[in-house]
């Protein structure tokens, strides 16, 4: 049996003008530090350690939730992720 594991993890990143900042999701299971990615919503971004701030601030990016919730479907995980609650419940 092959388990692809579809993990993401999210990220606020400001955008180019870096006035503006948005969650986006990655793929891996969280940032590692790396200055740069590939949100999965295909924009590169450049990455940093946001702050309280950001996170409160940073509007989700509805790409990524919407790609996400798609893969999920079609994985025939109905949960549309991110809740991060218990796995294997009845
Ligand atoms: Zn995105």
């Amino acid at each position: 049996m092959t388990t692809t594991e579809r993990q993401h993890y999210w990220l606020p990143v400001p955008d180019r003008t870096g006035f503006k900042w948005h969650r986006h999701a990655f793929r891996g299971k969280h940032w590692d530090g790396r200055p740069a990615d590939t949100s999965v919503c295909g924009l590169p971004c450049a990455m940093a350690k946001p702050s309280e701030l950001d996170w409160f601030q940073a509007p989700t990016c509805a790409d990524c939730t919407e790609l996400l919730i798609t893969e999920y479907s079609a994985a025939g995980n109905a949960e549309p992720s991110d809740t991060g609650s218990a796995e294997g419940e009845p």
